[in-house]
């Protein structure tokens, strides 16, 4: 059981960024309006997640570190509709078993849990009152497979992964507050007030929020909302284009290109704007199944979701120099 959860883990926790991505998206499942997240030495020594949601009964909280123990597959049929970010009931049992974990945990209702585990072991459980609400440190992380310690890069790369997972989950929820503390530095801070526009500001800052302009587009299958920087505002990086589908956030290479493609000549070789893409469309019209990190997506129609975005961007941008 430990090993199978310890190859488990192989695959969906490759770094300290894919336990902040897990446990943020938890934190978001349970319907939290408010999550903090506390990092130590990029994440290798502390993740601390801090949410409001509705917690975990204690009756539950011991089957939340069991395998495939999701509470939120009911049916076969819960399957096809997926509206929670995690299904799976992998990551919990995945992440204690390579790690030391400490969580805290209320429904409101009546007492809540402390329960502390190492290596996937339980050490510790008792009751422990607290205000609803989930709190969880995940310490010294890998610190029982140094193979997978040794592959990690150096702490900048693996502060610059979380930075990026929680930019991109704070820009698509936009109507939760988060806050990322790293080594006692504030990163970022959102007021969760549902703008998007606030909320890139809280990402990227006042200034390059300032220096975005809205997009709108749409057609009969798809609709497109969002904001675009100045062609004079650049990164070195693609990682600063993000696109959101029904809400979730996804990656795709051809989309990227299409965002590049609407700036046309106005972009120095090897400059990538800074994007916010919002896309509505047809949940029949996206395979979010193809990883199990569920951020690859393909997209039918891609072909024309392409032409619609680029052409936004370019109109927006000729209307801009006039
Ligand atoms: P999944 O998210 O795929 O269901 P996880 O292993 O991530 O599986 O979590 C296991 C279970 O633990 C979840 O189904 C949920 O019931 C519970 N859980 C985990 N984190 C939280 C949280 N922050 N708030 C409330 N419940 C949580
Ligand atoms: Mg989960």
């Amino acid at each position: 059981e430990q090993l199978a959860n310890q190859i488990a883990a192989g695959e969906v926790i490759e770094r300290p960024a894919s336990v902040v991505k897990e446990l943020i998206e938890n934190a978001i499942d349970a319907g939290s309006t408010q999550i903090d997240i506390i990092i130590e030495e990029s994440g290798l020594k502390k993740i601390q997640i801090i949410d409001n949601g509705f917690g975990i009964a204690p009756d539950d909280v011991v089957n939340a570190f069991k395998r495939h123990a999701t509470s939120k597959i009911h049916s076969r049929d819960d399957l096809f509709r997926i509206r929670t970010l995690g299904f799976r009931g992998e990551a919990l049992p995945s992440i204690a078993s390579v790690s030391e974990i400490l969580l805290m945990t209320s429904t409101g209702e009546n007492q809540g849990t402390s329960i502390s585990l190492k290596g996937g072991k339980i050490e510790e459980q008792h009751a422990h009152s607290m205000r609803k609400g989930t709190d969880i440190t995940v310490s010294n992380l890998f610190f029982n497979t140094p193979a997978r310690l040794k592959y990690i890069k150096s702490l900048q790369t693996e502060l610059a992964n979380i930075g990026d997972i929680v930019n991109r989950l704070a820009m698509s929820h936009p109507t939760i507050a988060f806050k990322l503390i790293h080594d006692g530095n504030k990163m970022l801070e959102t007021t969760g007030n549902g703008d998007l526009k606030q909320t890139l500001a809280g990402i990227y800052g006042v200034a390059i929020a300032k220096k975005m302009l809205t997009i709108h587009s749409e057609n009969l299958d798809f609709s497109i909302d969002g904001f675009i920087s100045l062609p004079e505002v650049t990164r070195a990086s693609r990682n600063y284009m993000s696109i959101m589908v029904n809400g979730r956030y996804i990656k795709n290479f051809l989309l990227n290109k299409a965002i590049v493609e609407g700036y046309r000549s106005k972009l120095m070789v090897g400059r990538f704007p800074i994007v916010a893409i919002e896309i509505k469309m047809d949940p029949l019209l996206v395979d979010v199944n193809v990883h199990p990190t569920k951020q690859e997506v393909r997209i039918s129609k891609e072909k024309e979701l392409m032409v619609l975005i680029q052409e936004a961007i370019h109109q927006r941008l000729s209307t801009e120099q006039l």
